[in-house]
């Protein structure tokens, strides 16, 4: 090396030492009297030289910014094409820039302020800057280009890191793409990270390594200058707004620029953690590949908890913009009521106005981010992008229905029935939990010709007539119908507040002894039994142990056939169990399925034993609009993929034990924690008055509500309405359980 630098630019090296680089090499070079990089690159193409002119120029152009200039060589010439150990290579020489890396001195306001004004001014000069192999050259480190890294998502090994890939690209096309007219496109420096950025007594000083420059959005600079300054900081907004602030005094910005940024500054960490995928296989010893992955990641999952709107409002008042302001609560809530009924009910003492979600977060119109403990339809997590994907695809190719063939019809029903045990080998697509528990007692009363339907007390299975019907929660409510006379009411299994306690199996088998002596007299009537494995408005009641064991043979024995309402503890929630009757060691005759099947996609269905099935087949056609349709069958096939994908069974298991133990530790000090119960992520707590036992509504109710003001979501349920229930995406993790667990103790005032 040090004979080639000599030969091409006559200079006399004492020194030289290898500093590395992504995908060229760098040297530093010492003469007697000056310092020097020198650097090495592949020959690979044409584009490599056209490159380096370019690069020069843009020094050239940027002469009074303190970047490196080329140096000239023989011939006048500052690019040379060589041979190295008989490599071809090609070579030059760069001015040394003295300063301390912005990454190796303290991150003062000073410094970052200099930094905004830095790249403000550098922007503003590189705005008359042109040069056409930059403008025509699609490079992958470039924002815009993301698509260009597409394909290494998949090298991401982590499923759980590769869907915040790929929810940042989904984002791109929903958030960036529309407001693409209006963003100003220039060259720009693209990489100003802290290993680029030079310092000189606490402000910085100058910038090199122009090699990603690109012609893309101004925009851009600024996400990536803010992407690395906020890596490992508790407080990125904070720290963006500072550089924000000092560059838009040099280089003011349009509202539509600042609109992007969150997404531009997400949509750099996606691009850097593919590149870092891609690196780890084809040059696996490189560690300048890996430097920022881990900080990426860290930064977004951090990213997701930050309400874009929030992030939005701060860049504008940081930018000297406007913000909006949302609509009111109040005004929301009357406009509302001008067409909605006030029969349908709105959570907490102060309604949320919701804007976005994502995963195990929402995002309110205010900007605030809530994290989600509450909602189980979005199963595995919001806005998954895995299923929001598969639903945008399928709608763009064909929405039809069961009346013509179609591929995803099969490969979903057989996808699904293959959870199930082999009995149960027939489904029936519907909309919604309601129309499959409506559907599940045709079947019971078509195949049995019977009437009478056992349910369970405070059981919930559907608004339709036959769900109400069915739905002691509805019927027996004071301003409900009551029970009609083929209902027979089976007493709720609850070994807490029922009256046996003993969940050892006794109490399972006393409760079913008790319902098959009241059975016992029905006369061989009974179509169906049907009950949830976990008894939802009962507040949370796992059924006593043993006892649909005892339960399902006795109604078949009078003709009946049983029912296990999976709404709410299918689809791996339960942990142990991927279906809520598997942990009762039955097989039921019909299974009804809804809410997260489609992950908040309107989905329900009836799964059912061949025989059931068959004798349907005599009746009337069976014809549901939408149920089946391609959509919702991508979209279901696509939910059964991400909870495979990202073991979210294992992980509802292990996060919803970490969560039961961390609420017992809790429990030891405050007795106002009755009952801690459930399975995974399927947890109720019930809060009562300690001196004796009886439902604490009010305490349960503030603990809800100032839950919701902390920005967390949990609810309550039961009879009493004393018991909080957390049944959240299943791709919960123990630091959300951590969150929960504090601010639950904060109310209580640990
Ligand atoms: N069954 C159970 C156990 C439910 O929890 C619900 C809804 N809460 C339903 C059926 C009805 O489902 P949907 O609201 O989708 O009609």
């Amino acid at each position: 090396m040090k004979a080639l630098i000599e030969q091409y630019f006559s200079i006399q090296v004492m020194d030289i030492k290898n500093l590395g680089g992504y995908d060229n090499a760098n040297y530093l070079v010492k003469t007697a009297s000056q310092k020097y990089i020198f650097k090495t690159y592949r020959v690979s193409d044409d584009d490599t030289k056209s490159f380096l002119e370019a690069e020069n120029q843009v020094f050239r152009h940027l002469a009074s910014m303190n970047t490196s200039q080329s140096i000239k060589g023989i011939d006048d010439q500052y690019v040379f094409q060589t041979e190295f150990q008989g490599v071809p290579i090609i070579i030059r020489l760069l001015s040394f820039v003295e300063g301390d890396f912005m990454g190796d001195v303290p991150q003062t306001d000073k410094l970052l302020r200099s930094f905004g004004h830095f790249l403000g001014e550098m922007d503003l000069k590189l705005c008359s800057f042109q040069n056409y192999f930059i403008q025509a050259h699609q490079h992958a480190w470039d924002n815009k280009n993301w698509r260009l890294n597409q394909h290494s998502i998949a090298l991401i090994e982590n499923p759980s890191q590769r869907k915040l890939v790929e929810h940042v690209f989904l984002n791109y096309e929903e958030h960036v793409v529309p407001k693409i007219p209006f963003l100003r496109q220039q060259i720009i420096h693209n990489d100003a990270n802290e290993g680029n950025v030079l310092t000189k007594n606490g402000v910085v000083s100058g910038i090199i390594d122009f090699g990603d420059m690109a012609y893309t959005f101004l925009i851009n600079e600024l996400a990536i200058a803010i992407t690395y300054a906020v890596l490992d900081q508790e407080n990125p907004i904070k720290i963006a707004c500072i550089i924000i602030m000092a560059y838009v005094k040099k280089n003011p910005l349009l509202e539509q620029e600042i609109d992007v940024l969150y997404y531009l500054i997400e949509t750099r960490l996606a691009i850097s953690v593919c590149n870092s995928a891609q690196g780890k296989i084809q040059n696996p010893e490189n560690a300048h590949i890996f430097t920022s992955e881990k900080a990426a990641f860290v930064l977004l999952e951090h990213w997701i908890a930050i309400n874009p709107i929030f992030a939005q409002n701060e860049f504008r008042k940081a930018a000297g913009l406007r913000t909006d302001t949302p609509q009111s609560t109040a005004s929301i809530i009357s406009q509302r009521h001008r067409s909605i009924s006030p029969i349908l009910s709105l959570s907490y003492e102060k309604p949320i106005y919701m804007k976005g979600a994502a995963f195990q977060y929402m995002y309110d119109a205010y900007g605030n981010a809530y994290l989600d403990a509450y909602n189980n339809i979005p199963h595995v997590g919001h806005l998954h992008p895995k299923v929001v994907t598969a639903g945008q695809r399928a709608m763009a190719r064909l929405n039809t229905n069961t009346r013509y063939l179609y591929d995803d019809l099969n490969v979903y029903s057989e996808k699904l029935l293959a959870k199930f045990p082999k009995e149960l080998s027939k489904v029936f697509f519907v909309n919604s939990g309601s129309a499959a528990s409506d559907l599940a007692i045709r079947l019971a009363t078509y195949f049995t010709k019977k009437k009478k339907i056992v349910v369970m007390e405070h059981g919930y299975h559907g608004h339709t007539r036959n769900g109400i019907e069915i739905s002691d929660y509805k019927f027996n409510n004071k301003k409900g119908l009551g029970k009609q006379d083929h209902i027979i009411k089976a007493e709720i299994p609850d070994t807490y507040n029922g009256k046996y306690k003993n969940n050892d199996g006794t109490a399972g088998l006393a409760y079913a002894n008790d319902l098959i002596s009241q059975i016992m007299w029905s006369k061989n009537e009974i179509a169906a039994f049907i009950s949830e494995p976990i008894v939802g408005c009962a507040g949370q009641v796992p059924l006593a142990k043993g006892y649909l064991a005892a339960i399902y043979p006795e109604i078949r024995k009078q003709g009946g056939v049983c029912i296990s309402d999976e709404v709410q503890t299918g689809f791996g929630r339960l942990g142990d169990v991927f279906w809520g009757f598997e942990a009762q060691a039955v097989v039921p005759d019909i299974v009804v399925l809804g809410k997260p099947m489609g992950n908040g996609h309107p989905m329900g269905a009836v799964v059912c034993t061949e025989e059931i099935a068959k004798s349907f087949e005599s009746g009337v056609e069976f014809f549901s609009s939408f149920g089946g349709n391609p959509v919702s069958m991508a979209i279901g096939l696509a939910v059964l993929d991400v909870i495979e994908e990202e073991q979210l069974q294992q992980n509802a298991l292990e996060v919803g034990n970490y969560y039961q133990n961390e609420l017992r530790k809790l429990q030891k000090e405050n007795p106002c924690i009755g009952d801690i119960r459930g399975s995974g992520l399927f947890i109720g707590i019930e809060i009562i008055h300690p001196q004796n036992q009886s439902p604490n509504r009010a305490l349960a109710h503030q603990i809800k509500n100032n839950l919701r003001n902390q920005h967390i979501l949990i609810s309550t349920d039961g009879p009493f309405d004393n018991v909080i229930k957390s049944k959240p995406p299943i791709c919960f993790t123990k630091k959300d359980v951590d969150r929960v667990i504090n601010a639950i103790m904060e109310v209580l005032g640990n």
